[in-house]
């Protein structure tokens, strides 16, 4: 028998608008619930909620995995299978793709990046660090992958109590995979990249810019040139710009690895970079811009708007008229509609009329739930200067 949780009427409300998550002020009683456990929820009067993991440190002090009245034997199993099926559809000829989205496949707080023959895992909550060994072996058993690292070194993981740790779970993962997007070779560093080696949430955004791009191109924000290299395949010359050194020095590399040489790279600053390119004017016919998310919590969302308005305001200014703006947000806290409102006031200010080509969002095989705006963070949009 499961130990039950009782959450207040808000708590209920909450899960049954059909939200995955009660914060600590809604949970009541929570006696014999263990760190991680899956537990029984119900409500004030009693009435069985569901299913859902238990943290006994994170302010998310119920994440739900079940609504239904039992939960199945085999819930995990059928999860995993679920979110493979999807893939097949979302993720079809991709090498490296999001296998698990948390949320987005009805495992909150756990992912699975696939690089090729490899896995990455994310375990961000007591419930899925729990489960982790049954997650590794029915991975095992679906995939059979030569190797699985986990990634436990997101910040969030503090919030649950839990420690930061990278190690091998399964076989072996060399220090470099080399996986394909879009039919362009790239290195993955899984042991020590962002996040967990690629951006795979732009990896349909990059397969859609040579769509837009030609020309003179600028990638800023570049990374390992994700976007950089699949339009270098369209246009004359890309100038793709990271901060970071180890970056440019990748882009180079898979540059190279491509036979691509009209990609020339800065390892420069994008906000000084703009200035620069404006003082001795310069243009551009494509302007492309994925920063890292400048409002990481809901107190830092003014002066992330101020540094949206800044880039793209240059951006534009830098724009030859009839070229394409690819302009991204990944902070959660600045909402579609925010984003699209510092834009408008972005291109009032360089004195462009601009028109919107598409709104696009993270890629699919990273699922936002409908009615959870938490699960929708990646913004993309594709904008076009008319004059
Ligand atoms: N566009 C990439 C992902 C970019 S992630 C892709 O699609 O794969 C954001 C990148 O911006 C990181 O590589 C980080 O090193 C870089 N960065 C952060 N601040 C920067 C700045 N002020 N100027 C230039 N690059 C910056």
């Amino acid at each position: 028998m499961l130990p039950s949780v009782v959450v207040n009427k808000k708590g209920e409300a909450r899960i049954r608008r059909g939200h995955p998550w009660v914060f600590r002020s809604d949970v009541t009683r929570a006696e014999g619930a263990t760190p991680g456990a899956v537990v029984r929820v119900v409500g004030p009067q009693g009435r069985p909620l569901g299913y859902a993991f238990f943290s006994s440190q994170s302010e998310i002090r119920l994440r739900i995995v079940e609504r239904g009245e039992t939960l199945p034997v085999g819930f995990l199993r059928d999860r995993l299978r679920q979110a493979l099926a999807w893939r097949a559809t979302a993720a079809a000829g991709a090498s490296a793709y999001r296998v698990v989205h948390g949320e987005g496949d009805g495992l909150p707080s756990l992912i699975v990046d696939r690089y090729g023959d490899y896995l990455v895992l994310q375990t961000l909550s007591q419930g899925t660090e729990r489960l982790k060994p049954e997650i590794v072996a029915l991975l095992v058993e679906l995939l059979q992958p030569k190797g699985i690292l986990e990634r436990n070194d997101p910040r969030v993981r503090s919030f649950e109590g839990l420690e930061s740790k990278v190690g091998l779970l399964h076989g072996e993962v060399p220090e470099q995979v080399e996986v394909e997007e879009g039919g362009l070779r790239f290195e993955a560093d899984l042991w020590r990249g962002q996040k967990t080696g690629l951006f795979l949430d732009q990896r349909e955004n990059h397969l859609m810019a040579p769509a837009y791009a030609r020309g003179r191109v600028l990638d800023g924000f570049s990374y390992n040139g994700g976007f950089a290299l699949q339009v270098a395949r369209v246009a004359e010359q890309v100038l793709a710009v990271d901060v970071s050194e180890d970056a440019v020095a990748r882009i180079r590399r898979n540059a190279e690895l491509n036979g691509l040489s009209n990609v020339t790279t800065s390892d420069a600053n994008v906000f000084d970079l703009l200035r620069d390119l404006a003082d001795r004017g310069e243009h551009f016919d494509s302007v492309i811009l994925d920063p890292p998310a400048f409002a990481k919590s809901k107190d830092a969302v003014e002066k992330a708007r101020r540094g949206y308005k800044e880039i793209n305001l240059r951006a534009l200014k830098l724009l030859s008229p009839g070229g394409c703006l690819i302009t991204c947000s990944c902070s959660y806290h600045v909402h579609e509609s925010d984003l699209e409102e510092i834009l408008a006031s972005a291109a009032a200010d360089a004195g462009a009329t601009v028109t919107v080509v598409e709104k696009r969002r993270q890629a699919r095989d990273h699922p936002v739930v409908l009615g959870v705006p938490e699960t929708y963070y990646l913004k993309c949009f594709v904008l076009r200067r008319l004059a």
